[in-house]
């Protein structure tokens, strides 16, 4: 579930007021977001994803944690890393490896898919 705004870090551009699709936060009147309705929160980590300040936290867990969880705790988050690590982890933002080239899956095959042109997809399809 969503736990941290950090109010350091927010630049106010409501990018996770739009992803959220629960519609969990409100903007502030600063234009800092507010957790609303935390218990709306589906943990998609999508705000976090999205935010490029790196400043949500979005705990792995489907109930919110306690209030001395050190996972409330935005000094903590940040001092270890844990603000904004989902979309570090995805590797968006500036400069960050995309997650997908190291990824861990299944080998693919060596040889590259054949190229078809739109020439051969009318051929086909008028035959
Ligand atoms: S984790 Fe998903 S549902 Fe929860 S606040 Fe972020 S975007 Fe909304
Ligand atoms: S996406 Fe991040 S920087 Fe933008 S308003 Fe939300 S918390 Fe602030």
């Amino acid at each position: 579930m969503i736990e941290i705004v950090s109010r350091e870090r927010c630049i106010t551009c409501d990018r996770c007021v739009e992803v959220c699709p629960r519609n969990v936060f409100d903007t502030g009147e600063d234009g800092v977001p507010v957790i609303a309705r935390q218990s709306d929160c589906q943990t998609c980590f999508m705000c976090e994803a999205y935010c490029p300040a790196d400043a949500l936290f979005v705990a792995p867990l489907s109930h919110p944690v306690r209030p001395d969880s050190p996972l409330r705790d935005e000094a903590h988050l940040a001092a270890t890393g844990l603000l904004g690590s989902y979309r570090s982890q995805l590797g968006w933002g500036s400069g960050r490896t995309p997650g997908a080239a190291v990824a861990v899956g299944p080998e693919l095959p060596a040889a590259q898919p054949p190229i078809v042109n739109r020439t051969d997809i009318t051929e086909r399809t008028s035959r």
